[in-house]
């Protein structure tokens, strides 16, 4: 068993839960604890397989109340010194909790093998990630503004991907934000774009992809319906079967089977 579900996505708050038999991983918690039991009891998951606490980078809509979730549960917080050196005032008291990552270094959270990864985006040390487990690979790639080579390279052969796809690049351009806040977007440090995502995929593509979500979609800037339609019919261009879905800020995807 390795699954996964994206409980919250959008930038009002994202929290994405993977687990194999017998351990559960919270990565990002910026959507309130209650929110997160909610979705974990709708999902038929006992709160006592989350076995850890992982905070990507220290954007409130990641780490809200990744602090408060670790003493609840009493299980660890994985975060990188940069990360929590930015996002320490949002934590509350964690010093009992804290266990450092560095970018670029794997390690365990009891079975499954975590491999966090730099991202390009407007934030002391933020990073993406992959989940190994029996054979299968989960790859999330949120808040990004631009797919290095070693993003693509990190997720080559995923079976299941997360990935941004954040705004329709005209409606950004022509929608309502600020010149300024318009340009951190569509940056390199900002978000990707429903056609960047297509441009991501296209080069990770392989026969083992069996899922793609869709997630931290913008409110302001697209549509869940533009989002998937674009990315369905690069998908069906190239005659992929992949499952395509959309994360919501709302509700949380089913279970997916890794
Ligand atoms: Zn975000
Ligand atoms: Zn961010």
């Amino acid at each position: 068993m390795f699954q996964t579900s994206v409980l919250a996505s959008g930038s009002r708050g994202n929290s994405i839960f993977v687990r194999s038999r017998d351990t559960g991983i919270i990565l990002d918690a910026g959507v309130s604890m209650k929110r997160i039991f909610n979705a974990l009891d709708e999902l038929g998951q006992p709160h006592s397989i989350i076995k850890a606490v992982i905070v990507s980078h220290e954007h409130t809509d990641h780490a809200r109340s990744a602090g408060a979730l670790c003493r609840k549960l009493n299980i660890p917080l994985f975060i990188s010194a940069d990360t929590y050196s930015y996002s320490a005032h949002k934590l509350g008291k964690v010093d009992d909790y804290l266990q450092y990552f560095e970018s670029g270094t794997d390690f365990m959270i009891g079975n499954i093998l975590v491999r966090p990864f730099y991202s390009s985006h407007d934030a002391a040390d933020s990073n993406n990630f992959c989940f190994e487990y029996d054979e299968r690979k989960l790859g999330v790639a949120i808040d990004l503004g631009f797919a290095h080579r070693l993003t693509l390279q990190k997720l080559q052969g995923s079976s299941t991907l997360i990935l941004e796809s954040n705004h329709d690049h005209e409606m950004l351009i022509n929608g309502p934000y600020e010149w300024q806040l318009k340009q951190r977007v569509s940056s390199n440090l900002g978000h990707l774009s429903n056609e960047e995502a297509i441009g991501l995929i296209s080069q990770v593509m392989h026969e083992g992809l069996k899922n793609v979500v869709l997630a931290h979609l913008s409110e302001q800037n697209n549509t869940p319906e533009l989002a998937y339609s674009s990315m369905k019919s690069y998908l069906e261009s190239i005659r992929s079967d992949a499952k395509l879905m959309v994360a919501s800020q709302d509700f949380h995807t089913p279970l997916i089977d890794i």
